[in-house]
């Protein structure tokens, strides 16, 4: 599943090719990903340039002249920009398509995505306007975490994982970032310290921080259609090692399912 640092890595690869151009139209091979396609954007979007691109959790928007369109990648979708004359495979739905030799394409074997239209403020969409801080932003810290934290009984890395409190901690950060902060994921969120969410907030942009660096060196090259997320795989400390070695003490990590979530843990690393 695209998590935050894909999504981001997406948008810088096609930011470069896609700011500021004109749109010639929109095509869209398929009615419904998630939820149906707004049938007017075709109308909507002709003629307008995207005047700015940003990511909002794990959602890409676009700024066009007079609206903006809200992208999902859901749990298998990709975007693109190949050139105009490439046909469409299967599974590409749509095509928001340049006045010069570019097409943006989107692939989606699940169909998971998302594609919305909104002529008012973006930010204010009912996707978007109850998303929590970004972690890579100003506002998200240990204090915060901690403050929202009070009295809460769910388990620490189900509170992080929960994109009202922070968005874009998905199952392999907040295995990941537990584990660097050295805290149980099954701790009660309310019982974690001011001092341990310090450290756990500095290790979740951490994490965050080093997915993206390698994404941006894996994702390179955004007209390759073969190219595959490689989630920075070799620099896994828990997540996908249930039962083997923990690179520190050496014991056996346990795995265990929470919130159906795999969720993997040193007991004596961990407090
Ligand atoms: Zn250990």
């Amino acid at each position: 599943m695209p998590e935050l640092p894909e999504v981001e890595t997406t948008l810088r690869g096609i930011s470069k090719k896609i700011l500021n151009k004109e749109i010639s139209s929109f095509i869209s091979r398929e009615k419904k990903l998630r939820w149906i396609i707004p049938p007017t954007i075709g109308k909507r979007v002709k003629g307008q340039r995207i005047n700015n691109a940003f990511r909002r959790g794990k959602y890409i928007i676009f700024e066009l002249d007079n609206c903006s369109l809200i992208i999902h990648l859901g749990m298998s979708g990709k975007l693109r920009v190949f050139n105009k004359k490439m046909k469409p495979k299967k599974h590409e739905h749509w095509d928001l398509n340049f006045t010069d030799n570019w097409t943006l394409r989107y692939t989606d074997i699940r169909k998971f995505g998302v594609l919305d239209l909104t002529l008012k403020n973006p930010l204010e969409h009912k996707l978007l306007k109850d998303l929590g801080p970004e972690p890579l932003g100003n506002s998200f810290n240990g204090i915060y975490l901690f403050e929202k934290s009070r009295k809460k009984s769910i388990a620490v890395k189900q509170f992080i994982m929960n994109a009202k409190i922070v968005v874009g901690v998905g199952n392999i950060y907040a295995n990941e970032a537990l584990f660097m902060a050295g805290i149980k994921p099954i701790k009660k969120a309310g019982k974690v310290t001011k001092k341990e969410y310090e450290n756990l907030s500095t290790k979740i942009v951490k994490v965050l921080k080093d997915a993206i660096h390698e994404g941006g060196t894996t994702l390179k090259d955004y007209s390759n259609a073969e190219e595959a997320p490689g989630y920075f795989k070799k620099k896994l400390q828990v997540y996908g090692r249930g039962n083997l070695e923990c690179f520190i003490c050496r014991k056996n990590l346990k795995e265990i399912r929470l919130g159906n979530r795999s969720t993997v843990y040193c007991v004596s690393c961990q407090n």
